[in-house]
């Protein structure tokens, strides 16, 4: 089993608080892990403010959210309104553009949460937006792990939450003591972050915050742990695209990104705004002075 054993960066939010998350991906040696393409976890953090995030854009990507506990208010210029609340799933299919702001709310519990992204595929990077939520997704337990699939297929088991390109994503508890294996697809690549508790997987100590990454051709995964925790299972088909990541869009060539950037900061049709009650929106901030370079398309 080849593996790489990924600390998160920490990183400031553009944030009513700045709240510092812990990024996993981009990763200077692993860009994507399927076409997910982006993970920041965040909290557990009493500070129920600390997602509050003005409105931004998004094109080229989805925007993943899943939360462990408490309550965020997602709202977008397509006039989608929609709370969500741990077990549930907000998918944004940004495609040609979108924008959005999220409110974290005083539910009298800790904010916990990660945020993923995925890339579009060429065939689909352009599409209308959209906004999907999904209340009930497949929820059951193997032996002493307690699965929640909110993308793709498992154990048997499918979400019917909407993506382009062959992914799975789960999160996976624990309450006690394991010693484990769950079935792997071989042609994906997987990511495993463990969000509570340390992990043994294959052998490998894999510390609390780390993202454990497992290269495609592998039939199980063994996980170990002597006490209870919370793992995040992510993975898909390898994504071979070039791409652009800069700030919030994906794109393709250095001239649609400035595209993009002039469109947010000159309030185009094409970014409507809308009302929350945050207020305000975040500027795109200026472009190096060197050439993005599309990255990828290496394995
Ligand atoms: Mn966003």
């Amino acid at each position: 089993m080849r593996s790489q054993n990924l600390a998160p960066r920490l990183v400031k939010l553009t944030t009513r608080t700045n709240i510092e998350v812990r990024r996993s991906l981009p990763h200077r040696d692993i860009r994507t892990i399927g076409a997910w393409c982006f993970i920041d976890a965040y909290g557990p953090t009493s500070d129920i403010a600390a997602m509050s995030v003005a409105a931004h854009p998004h094109a080229g990507l989805q925007t993943v959210t899943w939360l462990f506990a408490g309550e965020v208010e997602h709202r977008d210029s397509l006039g989608s309104v929609q709370v969500i609340h741990p077990g549930e799933l907000n998918i944004m299919s940004a495609g040609s553009g979108i924008a959005h702001s999220e409110l974290s709310s005083d539910v009298g519990a800790d904010l916990h949460g990660v945020q993923l992204w995925t890339v579009l595929p060429e065939n689909n990077r352009n599409m209308k937006p959209r906004f999907d939520h999904y209340a009930r997704l497949p929820h059951f337990a193997l032996a002493e792990l307690h699965i929640r699939l909110f993308v793709g297929e498992l154990a048997g088991r499918k979400a019917e939450s909407l993506t382009f390109t062959p992914l799975v994503g789960a999160e996976i508890t624990y309450s006690l003591g394991i010693h484990q294996s769950l079935e792997l697809n071989p042609e994906f690549e997987y990511g495993v972050l463990v969000i509570e508790g340390e992990v043994t997987i294959a052998g490998q100590v894999v510390p609390q915050g780390n993202l454990l990454y497992l290269n495609p051709g592998n039939r199980e995964l063994v996980i170990e742990s002597s006490d209870s925790g919370r793992l995040l299972l992510l993975g898909g088909e390898p994504f071979n695209e070039e791409i652009i990541m800069w700030w919030n869009f994906i794109a393709r060539s250095q001239e649609e990104i400035e595209e993009l950037r002039e469109k947010w900061n000159n309030h185009s049709p094409d970014f409507p705004d809308f009302p929350d009650h945050i207020g305000g929106r975040i500027p795109a901030p200026n472009l190096p002075n060197i050439r993005l370079t599309p990255r990828g398309g290496r394995r």
